[in-house]
Formats: C-alpha cells, sequence, structure tokens
C-alpha cells in the first residue's frame, strides 16, 4: 500500500447545514478535501480559486498526477458515485437495497456474485471504490495531508467505502432538527409535507442500518449542527481527537472566506457568516401548528432520538 492516510466521509440529508462543517473542516492543514468528490460536474464550470476546473492548476494538477499512475481522471466526470440508477429496474434497485436484516443483506450479495450480476454490479463498485481510494491517496500526498474529507453525503456510498477500502475508513454523520430541515426542504426544494417527510425517513433508514451492519460504533461520529453552532470550538476539539489529528492552529468563528488552497465548486461555497448565521428556530415561525403536528407524529420518535425535544 502507499501514502497511508484515512478516508473520512460525511453523509447528512440536504439542509443541515453540513457546508458549515465542510468549510471549517477544510481550513486544517491535514486535511485534503475537494467538498462532494462522488458527484460529476461540467469541468467548464467555475471553481473558487475563480477559474474553470480544466484551467485551475489544483485540478490539472491532481489530473497528471492520477493520469502518470496509469489511472484514467477527466475532471468533473470521475464516475465513483454508486446509487441505483431511476429506471435501471428491479436488479438495480434490489444490488443497492439495504435491508434491516443482515442475513438478507448477505444473501442478496451472494446472488450478486454470479458472474453476469458482478460484472454489471461488483465489478463497478470495485473499481470505483479502487479509483476513489487512488485519487485520495495521490491528494493527500501531494497535500501532505493524513485526512482525506469526502462530503459526498449519498448513504449508499458508505456501505461500499466501508467495506473494501484498503485505508481507514471513519464517518461522519451529521444531523439536524427534524423540523427545520422539513421546513428548509418546503421553502427551497418546493416539496410537499409529505414528500420532505419520506425524503427525511428515507436518509435516517438507510443510513442507520448501513451505520449498524457496516461501520464499526468507534468510527461513527454523530454530530448536531445546533451543537455545531453553539459550541463550534469545543465540537472540532472532539471531532479532531475523533480523526486523530492535531487541534486546529488557529481557527476563530470570524474567518469570513475560504482559503485559497481550497478549489470547490462555485455554487457550495457560502461566505462562513452567512452560513453560521442561519437561524436555527426559524421553523417554529413558518410552520403551521398543523405542519409541526404531522412531523411530529410521523417523524417524532426518530427526532427524539437524535436529541431533539
Ligand atoms: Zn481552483
Amino acid at each position: 500500500m502507499g501514502y497511508n492516510y484515512t478516508y473520512v466521509y460525511l453523509s447528512s440529508p440536504s439542509y443541515v447545514g453540513s457546508s458549515f462543517l465542510e468549510l471549517l473542516m477544510s481550513a486544517h492543514p491535514q486535511v485534503a478535501t475537494v467538498g462532494e468528490l462522488a458527484f460529476n460536474f461540467s469541468k467548464y464550470y467555475q471553481c473558487t480559486c475563480g477559474k474553470r476546473f480544466c484551467d485551475c492548476e489544483f485540478w490539472t494538477g491532481w489530473q497528471n498526477k492520477v493520469r502518470a499512475e496509469g489511472l484514467p481522471f477527466e475532471i468533473g466526470s470521475l464516475n465513483i458515485n454508486l446509487q441505483p440508477t431511476v429506471g435501471k429496474g428491479f436488479w438495480d434497485s434490489l444490488f443497492y437495497y439495504e435491508f434491516a436484516s443482515s442475513f438478507v443483506n448477505n444473501v442478496r450479495d451472494w446472488l450478486y456474485t454470479w458472474p453476469s450480476f458482478y460484472r454489471e454490479w461488483g465489478a463497478v463498485v470495485k473499481d470505483a471504490v479502487s479509483r476513489t481510494e487512488k485519487y485520495a491517496e495521490i491528494l493527500c500526498q501531494s497535500e501532505n495531508a493524513s485526512v482525506f474529507f469526502d462530503s459526498s453525503k449519498n448513504p449508499y456510498q458508505v456501505r461500499f467505502l466501508s467495506r473494501h477500502l484498503k485505508n481507514r475508513f471513519k464517518l461522519i454523520y451529521m444531523m439536524r432538527d427534524a423540523r427545520a430541515q422539513i421546513n428548509d426542504l418546503m421553502n427551497r426544494e418546493k416539496r410537499s409535507l409529505e414528500e420532505a417527510v419520506l425524503l427525511f425517513r428515507w436518509h435516517s433508514r438507510n443510513l442507520e442500518r448501513i451505520i449498524k451492519h457496516y461501520v464499526r460504533p468507534d468510527d461513527v461520529f454523530r454530530i448536531r449542527y445546533e451543537d455545531l453552532c453553539d459550541d463550534t470550538i469545543d465540537m472540532l476539539k472532539s471531532l479532531c481527537r475523533f480523526l486523530e489529528i492535531e487541534q486546529f492552529p488557529e481557527l476563530t468563528t470570524e474567518m469570513t472566506s475560504l482559503p485559497n488552497k481550497y478549489h470547490f465548486l462555485t455554487n457550495m461555497y457560502q461566505p462562513f457568516k452567512e452560513i453560521q448565521l442561519q437561524d436555527a428556530k426559524r421553523w417554529q415561525s413558518e410552520l403551521s401548528s398543523e405542519q409541526i403536528a404531522y412531523i411530529d407524529k410521523e417523524l417524532g420518535a426518530i427526532n427524539k432520538f437524535y436529541g431533539y425535544e
């Protein structure tokens, strides 16, 4: 094995403030990150450094180093995201589905060792994970980092990364009060209340099952957005201990911009203060009492499990 590092994956539902955590983590000198690694984007989009991705020295330098090792690397088209494809049918859904029972999952996995199934799914996973690991390794090595931070969020990815990566794998599970998340899903994505509740439940159910089946309890760090806002410094101290890295050198909550070593998709970037100052209790005035009662009825137990009363 080459350069040794820890692969850290952030999974969370939408609108839990994960970009705040991304920005904080990216400021750590031992952390290498490009945000959501798994998702494809156009290489003609603008990088946070101001150039197009295809002209950015960080991305082209990474691409050249990977290609020098004989691996494919197309900026914005890594094709490493693992999840069912809409319309691909029953066998595709079955491959990705996470059953509550490990026994049923194991039987399903055995079924997919059949050669024509393996070619279609198993080989694709193996290729995606081994390239992911190599891409992260090359970046960590050139940045002298001991942690690769991937904030792709997709819970399916956790099952494959935790099982097949050769390097150490750790998971950060970020959450936020269900009522605040659902309020944001309705406002920003124009989802109906019922749809937003289903989305919340989908993520929580899948990720909890995947954690239970594939991730060692010591390798999971659960973080609530509200605690990160209230106690930023303390939460980051715990996070550094979990990641086994040094404490942040000079972190202040007065940071207003990304240091220029970071190369994210521009639309992910929001100034630090704006992210931090979102009103955590806005849902109380924006949701009706009927809507709050519906969310409590459907998700009250899960929300309580995450510590929200
Ligand atoms: Zn750039």
